[in-house]
């Protein structure tokens, strides 16, 4: 069986694809460590989603050797939109990092601390047909991640997913649920109103400069118990399929913006007066 390039590229070592894929070595490149401190306050809309309560028809997953990636189908695809972007973007894929037992294993980092996991739910933009031609274009993806905080006790709408893991133990199988009651929305923080965001690229080869990222800032949880489930996963060489992250990229002269529902909230007070000052002098 012939491997796909993405294979071969992944085994000579993150710090080795700018060898053969050029682009790995840009300077746009994902992910990084986000510095609370230095982001830059920006008002940008809420995060919208479409969808994002809707089950799929059909769930898909596949460990491709690499990750376990989820993708659905159906006439449901959930959707993102937000006003500063000014364009819909269609939900390609979720997939995952992880670490090993007890160890880091998200990409991005905030203020340099990383978490047991990160997922990210991949969105091209509709303005460009599909998802192979967005790949191309500079504002051709969106990508939301979502932080994962390890917990005591499980945390219950992760479990369509989790249940799923056991059935791609082995690389280059998948598994599919009709009707599974899983929602996009319960991947994602209850307050998407913080995040940030910067541009960047995927974290894989071959690492195109296409991504808007948005990094929530509030994490999600998992118990331990379901972690281990994604720590079971193997590669196409039989071991254990683990620490499947990007080590950090520099930031350069990048600019990582941020948004609190602070903002928000100072708008909705804005409001509030100006209204009860209207109402009074009406
Ligand atoms: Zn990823």
């Amino acid at each position: 069986m012939q491997r796909s390039e993405a294979s071969i590229h992944q085994c000579r070592g993150p710090n080795s694809w700018n060898e053969i894929e050029p682009t790995c070595g840009g300077s746009e490149q994902s992910p990084i460590n986000i510095a609370f401190s230095s982001a830059i306050p920006a008002q940008y809309g809420p995060i919208f989603i479409v969808n994002g309560d809707s089950p799929p028809e059909n769930l898909l997953m596949v460990n491709n050797g690499h990750t376990v990636v989820v993708s659905m189908e159906g006439d449901r695809i959930p959707q993102v939109s937000e006003d500063s972007l000014n364009a819909t973007f269609n939900l390609a894929q979720v997939h995952f990092h992880w670490g090993s037992n007890g160890t880091h294993g998200s990409e991005h980092a905030l203020d340099f601390k990383r978490f047991p996991a990160e997922l990210h739910l991949v969105h091209w933009n509709t303005k460009y047909g599909n998802f192979s031609d967005a790949l191309q274009k500079y504002d051709g993806l969106f990508v939301l991640g979502v932080f994962v905080m390890e917990s005591k006790s499980d945390n219950p709408y992760l479990n369509p997913i989790v249940d799923m893991l056991s059935e791609v133990r082995v690389a280059e199988t998948n598994t599919f649920r009709s009707n599974s009651g899983f929602r996009v929305n319960d991947l994602l923080p209850k307050d998407l109103g913080k995040f940030y965001r910067y541009r960047g690229s995927l974290t894989t080869p071959s690492c195109n400069e296409v991504v808007v990222w948005n990094v929530f800032a509030n994490p999600i949880t998992a118990s331990k118990e379901q972690l281990s489930k994604f720590q079971e996963l193997l590669k196409l060489d039989g071991t254990p399929l683990v620490k499947n992250f990007r080590p950090l990229q520099l930031v350069a002269s990048r600019k990582i913006y941020k948004r609190s529902s602070a903002s928000v909230l100072i708008s909705t007070l804005f409001l509030v007066v100006f209204c009860s000052l209207v109402t009074v002098y009406e």
